[in-house]
């Protein structure tokens, strides 16, 4: 077989042949270290039984080695000016569809739906501004994956892992630990992209994990309490969860709640652990006379 050429060469004659404009407003900062490359294959775990979802394939340089690894890649790219060189890329591989649009507006139940019952895998190299929106979509949103492979800010990855009391703990740390556990992979130099990124970036994979809580109200209502902690982490819980008017939840119920975990009633919202905020939810749930099971 011909050895293809290497992922620089085919991005810049991509881009020369379709006459393609990188755009800054959607983050198109595109990979062009092969090794790199392998490397996000290899830690996505891309197994030839798997269904891939790829956010964001630019001209397909993630994608070509996705498909040669899994059952069949679905790739969700917004911008239609490189619709033509995927399509181009791709016409002779059936195992890849191109889909145009918003991550944050498509219907990925509908999507997946050809790929049945087959293990889900998602892969994105995404902007850095809709890392944590996109992440927050994927984890409270109702399709089925098992893992979610994504490269970040540096920053993120750390935000992501980090505990109690630190000043990257916060909604998105939480929500990481509840739903998945996270897997830090490596780090990828500015050097490894074109343009060049600002920043360092990091590649972390998220595999879903055992979700404790079974009723639905009762995770939103912890994602509530957690949302309004952290939107005022400066003051107590108390005040930025009762007084603040985001939750329904009262002062002598929070406090009651607190004290049952070990917690004084002037703690702030960036001490307690996942575990805790779980506990505490629980606690006032029961209070409420809930079961906690789902209708
Ligand atoms: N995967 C390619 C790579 O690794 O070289 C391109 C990565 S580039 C950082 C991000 C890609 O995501 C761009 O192609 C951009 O157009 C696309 N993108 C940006 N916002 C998007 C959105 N909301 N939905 C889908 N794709 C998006």
């Amino acid at each position: 077989m011909m050895k293809e050429e290497n992922a620089a060469t085919t991005t810049s004659r991509l881009l020369r042949a379709h006459d393609i404009h990188l755009k800054k407003r959607y983050g198109q900062n595109f990979l062009i270290d092969d090794n790199i490359l392998d490397k996000i294959v290899a830690a996505a775990q891309i197994d030839s039984a798997d269904a891939v979802i790829e956010i964001g394939p630019g001209i397909g340089a993630l994608t070509a080695r996705l498909a040669d690894a899994a059952y069949g890649v679905t790739a969700v790219e917004i911008d239609e000016s490189l619709i033509p060189a995927l399509t181009e890329r791709f016409a002779d591989r059936p195992n890849v569809t191109i889909h145009c649009g918003d991550i944050l507006k498509t219907n990925l139940a509908a999507l997946t739906a050809p790929y049945g019952d087959r293990p889900l895998k998602i892969v994105a190299n995404l902007p850095y501004y809709i890392t944590t929106p996109v992440v927050m979509a994927l984890l409270e949103g109702d399709i089925t994956w098992s893992s979610i492979t994504v490269m970040v800010q540096k920053e993120v990855a750390e935000r992501m892992q980090a505990g109690p009391g630190s000043k990257a703990y916060g909604a998105l740390s939480l929500a990481v630990q509840y739903y998945t556990t996270a897997n830090l992979q490596f780090t990828v130099s500015p050097n490894c992209f074109v343009p060049r990124p600002a920043v360092s970036s990091a590649v972390i994979r998220l595999d879903v994990g055992p979700r404790r809580m079974t009723d639905v109200g009762m995770e939103r209502m912890m994602f509530g309490i957690i949302r309004a902690a952290f939107n005022r982490r400066r003051k107590t819980m108390v005040n930025a969860v009762c007084k603040s008017g985001a939750t329904d939840i009262t002062v002598a119920e929070l406090t009651a709640a607190l004290a049952a975990v070990g917690y004084p009633a002037n703690v702030r919202g960036e001490m307690l652990t996942s575990a805790d905020y779980e506990a505490v939810t629980r606690f006032i749930s029961e209070k409420r006379g809930y079961d906690g099971r789902s209708s």
